[in-house]
Formats: structure tokens, sequence, C-alpha cells
């Protein structure tokens, strides 16, 4: 493989190479020891302080109390360098230049500190109640929001362009572990969601939302309303067991699902039990 036309393919595609190549095109010459300044643009320092609950998305050596310098080439905004350093700008709060608010859209004078804070709790937001659109590894969580009244469409097919704009056009918030996403450009509301264990990352949703809750009226499996019905609508769909044990009855006005309380429904009762108590904390 090393050998012959394919061996210098490879050979071409080592960064190295490719930078040497783009030096002898575009007619530039080597500034020095230093390295390299062909379009004649030495590179500018930003400081840039980040809040701790910021530091998740980090490097371990970005992760100080202090403001610490940060590359920049003098044209880019304020919002193309914080995310470039790795922070979505769905997390964070107002940003400040030298203690004056500042808009991501902002070019910061060289030399001046940013200060970038974390997202305020509970966010407002442009639409209430909050509706939200999980991606793909998000499935729990989808789950258990509907479990306490949450709307929250999921498909674990959708591609990410598929996810951005489905959430546009449905003025929905995207919940994602997926740095990448909410950094899309055209992306209007996307919040990364905390926590490995589902339960986990229900109470941050909720805590950072606090949106209304109305356990047991929507479809764990759809996220349609749920609708009363008379037992006797439904009795073909149940087990002769449920039909004997059972007199209260709902059903899904989307898919049809029918539902009842029953012995089964411990667990999701401590999930929502655990959510009414991070809901209260949060509305204070
Ligand atoms: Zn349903």
């Amino acid at each position: 493989m090393s050998e012959g036309p394919d061996g210098m393919f490879i050979l071409a595609r080592l960064p190295g190479v490719a930078a040497a190549k783009r030096d002898r095109s575009g007619g530039g010459s080597r500034a020095g020891p230093g390295g390299w300044d062909a379009e004649g643009v030495s590179e500018q320092q930003l400081s840039i302080r980040f809040d701790p609950q910021l530091w998740l998305f980090l490097p371990p050596r970005r992760r100080r109390a202090e403001a610490r310098p940060a590359p920049w080439d003098g044209t880019s905004s304020l919002g193309h360098v914080v995310q470039s350093l790795g922070v979505p700008l769905t997390e964070t709060g107002t940003l400040t230049v030298d203690g004056r608010p500042a808009l991501p859209s902002q070019r910061p004078p060289a030399g001046a500190t940013v200060d970038v804070p974390a997202v305020r709790r509970p966010q407002a937001l442009p639409l209430s109640p909050p509706r939200f659109l999980l991606d793909v590894h998000l499935g729990s969580l989808a789950r258990r929001l509907r479990l306490v009244g949450v709307s929250a469409r999921y498909s674990n097919d959708a591609d990410d362009p598929d996810l951005v704009d489905l959430a546009n056009e449905e003025g929905r918030i995207l919940l994602t572990q997926d740095h990448g996403l909410l950094k899309r450009r055209n992306l209007h509301l996307g919040a990364y969601v905390r926590g490995s264990r589902p339960d986990d990352q229900l109470a941050d949703v909720l805590e950072r939302f606090a949106p209304p809750l109305a356990p047991w009226t929507r479809c764990t499996a759809c996220d349609g309303p749920l609708v009363p019905v008379d037992k006797a609508e439904i009795a073909q769909q149940l087990r002769p067991g449920t039909r004997r044990t059972y007199d209260t009855f709902a059903r899904c006005s989307s898919c049809g699902r029918p539902y009842w309380h029953g012995a089964h429904t411990r667990h999701l009762e401590a999930v929502v039990d655990a959510a009414a108590r991070v809901s209260a904390r949060s509305t204070g």
C-alpha cells in the first residue's frame, strides 16, 4: 500500500505536506523561524474567562477561574471565538467585553477581556410552554418528559440537518449531548443535556426550563395527548387480567394506545414524584 500511486496519494494528505503545498501555491514565503505569515496577518489575542458551569465544554488547560489568553484573528465575531474554543452559544448567558454587555455578532477590540457566563436558570424563552425535540440518543429522556406531560418529539433516525429544520419549524428546543449540533449556525433554540442517567437528564431539563408539569396526560410512546375513555370502548385491546382488575382508562388520541394505572406504574410514579420536587425548586 505504501508504494506506487496509492502511496503518493496518502503522502499528499499528510498535514505537513498539504501545508507546504499551500505555501508554494499561495506565493507566500517563510516569515522566519517563528513560523510563517503568508497573508501578512499576525495573530492577536483576547483574554477570555468562562463560568465554571461551562468548563465541561473546554479542554482541561482552559478550566481556570482567571481569564486565559485566546488566539484571535482580528476579524472573527465574539460568538465565533467562544464556539471555536468549544462552548456552544446555546449554553451561554449575556457575553461582556471589558465589563460591557456585547452581542455574539460583535467584533471585540484587540486585547479585550471577554466574560462568558452560563445561561440563566430557569432560562427565559420566546415560547410558553416550552416544547422539545430530542436527538437520537435521548429516547429514555423523551419518554420521561412525556410521562410528566411535557411535549417531547423524538425520532431515532433523523439526521442532524433534519433535526435542526424540524426544531425550527415547530418552535421546539433541540435537546442533545452533541456539542457540534448545538453550534449549527441556523439552529434557533437548543440545549445541552447534562447527565448520563435519564433521571439526571430529566432533572437537568426541568431545572433549566421549568416547564409546567401535567403527569399522566401524554402518550409515552408517541407524545400524543391522552383522553379519558370508557372501558367498554377499549375492552378489545385489553388482556383479560387487565380488563378484570382496572376500571379507569385513557387512550392516546394520536396512536390509540390504551393506558391505565396499574401495579407496573410504581417506578413511573417515582419518576413523576422526583420531577415534581425538582419543578417545585425551579419555579420557586
Ligand atoms: Zn400515542
